[in-house]
């Protein structure tokens, strides 16, 4: 059984908290992105004590080896400077005397990755993640921390853990630490109550955004929670907002999240909902992977890496509920729900990697699968892939069950059994659950879709809703190289090679810069429109450098696979495909 929020509350309320290990942070020059830190740990009767920085932050499923940002170590306790040397990459081992009282650790944080969403200090505000900026000992890790700010004098301070003051909170441990990231600064806040639960959303940086659209439009999402699940795992919650430069993503925790876009990319519509679906994405975590988190995840080993192969469930499955919640709420229109499903449909058919790895598969190797055109070819995304998966997952129990389970239920099944602070779930529990829920096995689908690659029937899928994919019929079809590429003032660049396609049977590689085709020079995108005039089956004779060396290879193209997918509702769709849909998306078939 999950604990209860009543009982949480009484160990959290501010005056029962005593902190066990004091935090201070010094951020009065954050010019050069750094900051000065001082921990204050408990005396202890051991001979030594291990202190160490995580090698990665949660939510982001990288080593980043966050001891590298330290600098100007020392330790002292009553008064006296202690012998420590450094026994790994992460780990500061301190030498205790007898009787040591308090032990003080202090060093320099130097803080200037924004886009990682770990750690930022400028001269307007410090983002800080705890797992990148302060130390923590195994030996106190399930005790209170307080954590303190001395900042310049416009800088607010906010988190989603317990305030006690301007500049200073406190957590019930460290693992609630690192999961309530601190963003301090000049900024513009925002508070509004929603069903009984505290909500706040800070906005650091200017840009194009509308803030009471966007602060309305969050109040409605927010109110969506229970169209999944059956209750919320919080009492207060935080949006952390960066509208900058250089940076875009976000990051889910316990009762916040922090998310990063361009100052400009908030404004046009597309744009707007990219961002609300982002938003919806970070708060569906709340649920799945703050709440409940497979087994490899429980608890976090902030050491090394934490294999599972469930993080297509963790991402993907997020994936696929945030737009949901955004029709439900009414700010993302069934038209444009349509239009995104059908580019993620075109995008998985024109990856060769959907045919060479499972979602299980790349759930386990996310922690070393590569990005760029070797993803492409030869790897799947556990966003995008597992959000397939779990619509195709979805749309089987909706049609085994006839419309009585759907995979909502599934995730408010796993809510309701697993407390992501003490158990994780397996791909056995989603198992049990499943059969418990339709009362049949999912053994072999789970085998055929999950652990090995997937053939997703979308048509299907579709059809049983009352909705059908349809493409353009384009009059004067394209012919197609299956590559990517940059113009750039050299020619033009390789980017990626789709396997199996005309470039990749002629040699193409990315890197590659085409300069000449049929002997006629390369400039300014003059390929891609000369391209028009050829068909399928004709060669043609390219020109490009590989390592500055010049190299001449005949690329035989063919016609265009199809793309540019729609996806219409049909004009008189079934009683059974009205309710079909109703029970999928949770509102009516457009046509109904
Ligand atoms: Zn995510």
């Amino acid at each position: 059984m999950r604990k209860s929020l009543l009982a949480v509350g009484v160990m959290l309320a501010p005056s029962v908290v005593l902190a066990n290990t004091d935090y201070k942070i010094d951020l009065t020059q954050p010019e050069h992105h750094k900051g000065e830190v001082s921990i204050t740990f408990p005396a202890s009767e051991a001979k030594f004590l291990d202190i160490k920085m995580p090698a990665w932050r949660t939510g982001y499923y990288r080593i980043l080896n966050l001891a590298n940002g330290v600098r100007d170590f020392g330790v002292r306790s009553n008064g006296e400077e202690l012998r420590w040397e450094k026994v790994d990459k992460s780990t500061w081992r301190i030498y205790l005397p007898e009787h040591s009282g308090e032990v003080t650790v202090d060093y320099e944080i130097y803080a200037n990755q924004l886009g990682r969403r770990s750690r930022h200090i400028d001269d307007t505000h410090a983002y800080l993640d705890a797992s990148a900026v302060f130390m923590y000992a195994d030996t106190w890790r399930d005790e209170p921390i307080s954590v303190s700010l001395d900042v310049p004098d416009n800088w607010k301070s906010y988190s989603g853990m317990e305030r006690q003051g301007n500049h200073q909170f406190t957590a019930q441990n460290w693992d609630v630490f690192v999961d309530s990231p601190i963003e301090t600064g000049i900024n513009t806040h925002y508070a509004f109550t929603q069903d009984e639960r505290d909500y706040e959303v800070v906005f650091w940086g200017e840009g194009n955004y509308d803030a009471e659209k966007t602060v309305s439009d969050l109040k409605k999402l927010v109110g969506t929670g229970d169209s999944i699940w059956s209750d919320y795992p919080f009492e207060r919650y935080v949006f952390m907002i960066h509208a900058t430069t250089g940076a875009g993503g976000a990051t889910e925790h316990k009762n916040s999240t922090v998310i990063q876009r361009p100052r400009y990319s908030f404004a046009s519509r597309d744009d707007y909902l990219s961002f609300m679906s982002t938003a919806s994405h970070e708060f569906v975590h709340t649920w799945n992977v703050k709440a409940y988190r497979p087994s490899g995840l429980v608890p976090y080993d902030y050491q090394k890496e934490n294999y599972t192969d469930l993080l297509w469930i963790a991402e993907g499955s997020t994936s696929y509920f945030q737009n949901h919640l955004l029709l439900h709420a009414g700010i993302m229109e069934p038209s444009e729900y349509f239009e995104r499903v059908a580019k993620s449909i075109d995008r998985h058919k024109a990856k060769p990697g959907r045919d060479v790895m499972s979602v299980a598969e790349a759930s386990f190797e996310a922690w070393i699968d590569q990005h760029g055109d070797r993803a492409h070819n030869d790897s799947v995304n556990i966003y995008s892939e597992g959000a397939l998966v779990s619509w195709m997952l979805d749309s089987e129990l909706l049609e085994t069950t006839e419309g009585e389970v759907s995979y909502r239920d599934v995730h408010n099944e796993l809510y309701q059994r697993f407390d992501a602070d003490r158990e994780g779930f397996t791909a056995a529990d989603v198992l049990t659950i499943l059969k418990e829920l339709t009362g049949r096995s999912w053994q072999n689908w789970w085998q055929n879709n999950v652990e090995t690659t997937a053939d997703i029937p979308f048509e299907t899928m579709l059809e049983r809703v009352g909705l059908e994919l349809v493409y353009e019929k384009d009059d004067e079809p394209e012919v197609w190289a299956g590559w990517n590429a940059n113009d750039t003032s050299g020619g033009m660049e390789l980017t990626r090679v789709s396997k199996g396609s005309p470039a990749w049977e002629a040699g193409f590689t990315p890197g590659d810069v085409i300069v000449a085709f049929d002997g006629h020079k390369v400039v300014d995108g003059r390929f891609s429109e000369a391209f028009k005039e050829y068909e399928a089956g004709e060669s043609i004779s390219v020109t490009f450098f590989r390592r500055d060396q010049l190299h001449e290879k005949t690329l035989t193209v063919k016609d265009k696979p199809a793309t540019d997918a729609g996806i219409e509702p049909v004009d008189e769709p079934s009683a059974e495909q009205q309710a079909r849909f109703l029970q999928w998306l949770q509102i009516p078939h457009p046509n109904a």
